[in-house]
C-alpha cells in the first residue's frame, strides 16, 4: 500500500531502538525524511545511519532528553516544523503504590505527559496553517487496562490520554489527526528489563519469567517493533485522515475486553 507520504519530514522521540526505532523504520521506508533522537549518542547515530543507508532517506541524529526543556529546544532546532511527530519517551521505574514521592511522579509526567504536550504545542500550529500534520503518541496497555507495578506510569499516561481526547478534536478540522498507539509487551530492551524484574521478584529464572507473561497473551507471544512501526506508519500516512484521538492497543489480546 502507498501510504501517500514519501518526502514528508518527522521527528521520531526516543528512537535508537525498542518501539521508537520501529516507528522511525516504518516511516523510513515509506519515505520520510527524519530526525530522529535519544540520550546516548553513539547507539543514535548507529540508528541513523542505519536508516539512512537502508532506506534512502535523510535521517538526522539528535542526542538529547526529550524530557527536559532543553532536550525538546535541540530537538526542535534540527527539525522546527515537521510534518510528522511520533511522541516518545523511557517508561517509569516499576515498584509499590507506597514507594513513590513527588519528585518520583514529576520525573514520569515530565517524561510521559508533559514532554509530548510540549512537542505537540511547539508544531501543531504549522501543521494547521499548512493544513495538514499527524502525530502518534506512544503511550501503554496500561491506559486501558493499569499494571499495578507501574503506577507511574499508569497514572503519567492517563494524563497524556486525556489532554489528547480533547486536543484531537480541536485541531481535527485543520487536517491535523492526533492519536495514540497503545503497546502491550513488545520484545524489546524494556520488557527485558521487566522480565528481570518478574524473575528476581518470583526467584525464577528469565525464561521462566518471560514464558509466564507470554502466557498471559493470547497470541502466545510477545509484539515485534516491526509490527508496531508498521501500524504507526499507518496512522501517520493519507489514509489516516479519518481517525481521530484513538487509543489503538497492539498487545496480541491481552486487554481482555470486548470494546
Ligand atoms: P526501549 O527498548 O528501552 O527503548 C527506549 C528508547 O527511548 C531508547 O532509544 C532510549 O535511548 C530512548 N529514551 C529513553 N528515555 C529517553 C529520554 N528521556 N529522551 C530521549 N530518548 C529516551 O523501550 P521500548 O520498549 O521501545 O518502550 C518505549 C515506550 O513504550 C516506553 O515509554 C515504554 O514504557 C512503553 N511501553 C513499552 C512496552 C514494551 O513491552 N516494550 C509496553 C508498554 C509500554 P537512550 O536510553 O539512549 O535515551
Amino acid at each position: 500500500m502507498d501510504l501517500g507520504i514519501k518526502g514528508k519530514t518527522a521527528i521520531v522521540c526516543a528512537a535508537s531502538k525498542g518501539l521508537g526505532r520501529g516507528c522511525a523504520e516504518a516511516l523510513a521506508e515509506a519515505g520520510v525524511d527524519l530526525v530522529i533522537n535519544a540520550r546516548s549518542q553513539g547507539p543514535l547515530e548507529q540508528a541513523a545511519q542505519e536508516i539512512a543507508e537502508k532506506y534512502g532517506v535523510q535521517v538526522t541524529a539528535v542526542a538529547a532528553d526529550i524530557s527536559t526543556e532543553e532536550g525538546r529546544a535541540k530537538v526542535l532546532a534540527a527539525m522546527p516544523s515537521p510534518d510528522i511527530l511520533v511522541n516518545n519517551a523511557g517508561g517509569p521505574p516499576p515498584g509499590m503504590w507506597h514507594d513513590w514521592e513527588r519528585e518520583d511522579f514529576i520525573k514520569a509526567l515530565d517524561a510521559n505527559m508533559l514532554a509530548p504536550i510540549a512537542m505537540m504545542k511547539a508544531v501543531l500550529p504549522a501543521m494547521m496553517d499548512r493544513g495538514w500534520g499527524r502525530v502518534v503518541n506512544i503511550t501503554s496497555q496500561s491506559v486501558k487496562s493499569p499494571i499495578a507495578v507501574l503506577g507511574l506510569s499508569n497514572s503519567a499516561r492517563a494524563g497524556l490520554t486525556g489532554y489528547v481526547g480533547g486536543t484531537s478534536r480541536q485541531v481535527a478540522g485543520s487536517g491535523v489527526n492526533i492519536n495514540n498507539l497503545l503497546p502491550g509487551i513488545h520484545a524489546t530492551d524494556r520488557a527485558i528489563s521487566l522480565d528481570q524484574g518478574v524473575a528476581k521478584a518470583e526467584g525464577i529464572s528469565m525464561e521462566a519469567a518471560r514464558a509466564q507473561r507470554a502466557a498471559t497473551i493470547p497470541a502466545g507471544r510477545y509484539g515485534t517493533a516491526e509490527e508496531f512501526g508498521a501500524m504507526c506508519a499507518f496512522l501517520c500516512s493519507e489514509k489516516a485522515g479519518f481517525i481521530v484521538g484513538q487509543n489503538i492497543l497492539l498487545d496480541g489480546g491481552a486487554v481482555n475486553a470486548t470494546l
